[in-house]
């Protein structure tokens, strides 16, 4: 009796060790991604390649970063992440250089986000006209940035990602959608001045405070990286002078398949389940709105093999979207007793065991630790890639993040650290947070492009 309960723990624990192996990666697959990942960036620069790559490597005309000369008061709009918020910004330039902001978050219900285009411009300039209300600044005509956390070519959106899929907004001008809806609302005027993924606002935020920062990371609800490149290395435009910041996107990677090898059954589930099936493969095993998606197909998977909840998989279980990256970063807090993942457990009306809480625990450590490696595969990618531009033996380079998953969680901006340092020990790379690089730099990239031009961009 005792020998036949001791066996079946024994193959039990098998069958779970064999799927948590197949989330991890050794040094050569690291390695191995990383230079696929290097091999993505050139096809993305290059003439030829870059109407089809998967990292698109969208140019985004920021040539320059802050100087301290910024100065004024912007509006700015924050969406595509986390929380949906409008800003008012005042920047101070001189000696005393500060930022104050003020903002608002706003909700964006789920019909919204998967609505039609005018319903969503419409419901974003609803919130814009109660944050001017709300601060009593109806009538002054600010200049606005734009931090539209999508893919941008010249401005037009290429493709929703993350929970977004708004009908015909896919082509069109992000700046004529905002403007038209303006004018349908016929209440006030506003001057929009610059549409700026969250990347280069992170960027451009730390940016002002260390001119050494040359690339933005988002490691959040998505997954980007943008960074400062050679104009004579961006093919598909004329000029050979100075640095352009490009736009990588790199959370298409893999979407030609370059990385299936390192792929799950699990990850397979989540992009066909996901509102955008065969795109953003590599977002999908990094961010955010995609890992607790992953350790929910394998919970399901666990509990259909009688492994976990004792094989009742529960409606909770079912549902789309209920692990949160907040409740992976609590799920795997070190000061967390066991008891208390059972209370997250139970609050997301999954009855558990002791036993079933210490498994969802590792089942999430797998599926974090993998991501921020990934992720950090990536990063060290760009930092060998900025090396080798520069022709030096050594690097040293500043990174801005930003993100809910790399704040939040307990482990991943360690893990993704240690990584890139492993991967890329040539280089001596600086992680800074960002203070709120969406909607600062949003307003300082404004602020940028009045300067430079003292002209309205579009
Ligand atoms: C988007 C990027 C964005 C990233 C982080 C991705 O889904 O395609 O444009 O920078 O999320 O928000
Ligand atoms: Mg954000």
């Amino acid at each position: 009796m005792v020998t036949a309960v001791a066996y079946r723990l024994a193959s039990q624990r098998k069958q779970i060790d064999e799927i948590l192996a197949s989330f991890q990666l050794s040094m050569e697959n690291l390695i191995e991604v990383k230079n696929k990942m290097r091999e993505e960036l050139e096809y993305g620069l290059k003439k030829e390649t870059h109407p089809i790559a998967t990292v698109k490597m969208l140019p985004t005309y920021v040539c320059g970063t802050p100087d301290g000369t910024e100065k004024g008061k912007f509006l700015a709009l924050d969406l595509g992440g986390t929380n949906f918020r409008v800003l008012l910004v005042k920047i101070r330039s001189g000696r005393r250089k500060s930022v104050r902001m003020y903002n608002k978050i706003f909700a964006i219900p789920l019909e919204i986000m998967q609505g039609t285009g005018e319903e969503l411009f419409d419901h974003i300039v609803q919130c814009i006209a109660d944050f001017l209300e709300y601060m009593g600044i109806k009538g002054a005509r600010l200049p606005l940035g734009f931090t539209f956390s999508f893919p941008c070519k010249q401005g037009t959106l290429v493709g929703w990602t993350k929970g977004f899929k708004a009908t015909d907004c896919e082509g069109e001008d992000v700046v004529d959608m905002l403007r038209e809806a303006i004018k349908r609302r016929n209440e006030f005027d506003l001057d929009i001045v610059a549409v700026v993924n969250d990347t280069v606002g992170t960027m451009m935020t730390c940016g002002y405070e260390d001119p050494n920062c040359e690339i933005g990371l988002i490691a959040g609800t998505g997954s980007n990286v943008c960074y400062m490149e050679e104009m004579k290395n961006i093919e598909i435009l004329e000029q050979i002078e100075g640095k352009m910041c490009i736009n990588t996107e790199w959370g298409g990677f893999g979407d030609n398949g370059c990385i299936d090898s390192i792929r799950t059954k699990y990850d397979k589930e989540v992009d066909e389940g996901s509102l955008n099936p065969g795109k953003q493969r590599y977002e999908k095993m990094t961010s955010g709105m995609y890992l607790g998606e992953i350790v929910r197909q394998i919970l399901i998977d666990l509990t259909k093999h009688g492994l976990l909840f004792r094989g009742q998989i529960s409606e909770p279980l079912r549902t789309r979207g209920i692990f949160e990256t907040k409740f992976l970063s609590q799920i795997e807090s070190d000061r967390l007793a066991l008891l208390q993942v059972r209370r997250i457990l139970q609050q997301l009306v999954l009855d558990s065991t002791c036993d079933d809480s210490i498994i969802v625990k590792e089942v999430c450590g797998a599926v974090s630790k993998r991501a921020a490696q990934l992720c950090g595969a990536g990063l060290a990618a760009i930092v060998e890639k900025k090396r080798e531009n520069r022709g030096l033996e050594h690097l040293k380079i500043t990174v801005g993040v930003d993100g809910t998953l790399y704040k939040l969680h307990p482990h991943f901006s360690r893990i993704l650290r240690e990584t890139v340092k492993e991967l890329a020990p040539h280089c001596d790379v600086t992680f800074m947070l960002s203070e709120d690089g969406s909607g600062k730099g949003a307003a300082l990239i404004t602020a940028v492009a009045k300067r430079l031009h003292n002209i309205d961009k579009y």
